[in-house]
């Protein structure tokens, strides 16, 4: 089984990272997201990702300035929240037509 979720894992970084970067900012545009929400969100999609994968991701993309964070105490524990920058409203809506074209070549076999 635990290597069935490594594998699973793997796949997912090598070609669903991308994907999981736009829909950290897809939903960080709507509200604040916090990690394990969001790992919580990936899994109703069918993607199997641990904190040990996803937080480098929201890290990388807030070093990049699509994303900023803060900080609240929930029930005594402190929780990082991440909400997208202007840049990541940008990235996001710069992505969406390219994700259009992909959709319309890989689904529809459209050019
Ligand atoms: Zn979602």
């Amino acid at each position: 089984m635990e290597s069935d979720i490594c594998f699973e894992e793997k796949f997912t970084k090598e070609f669903f990272l991308g994907f999981i970067k736009l829909h950290v900012l897809h939903h960080s545009t709507k509200g604040p997201v916090y990690g394990l929400w969001f790992i919580e969100e990936l899994s109703h999609h069918g993607y199997k990702m641990s904190p040990g994968t996803l937080y480098p991701v929201l890290h990388q993309l807030e070093k990049g300035g699509y994303l900023e964070s803060f900080r609240e105490k929930v029930a005594g524990r402190l929780r990082v929240y991440y909400e997208a920058t202007e840049n990541g409203k940008k990235a996001l809506e710069e992505a969406r037509s390219k994700i259009k074209h992909l959709i319309k070549e890989v689904l529809y076999d459209r050019e």
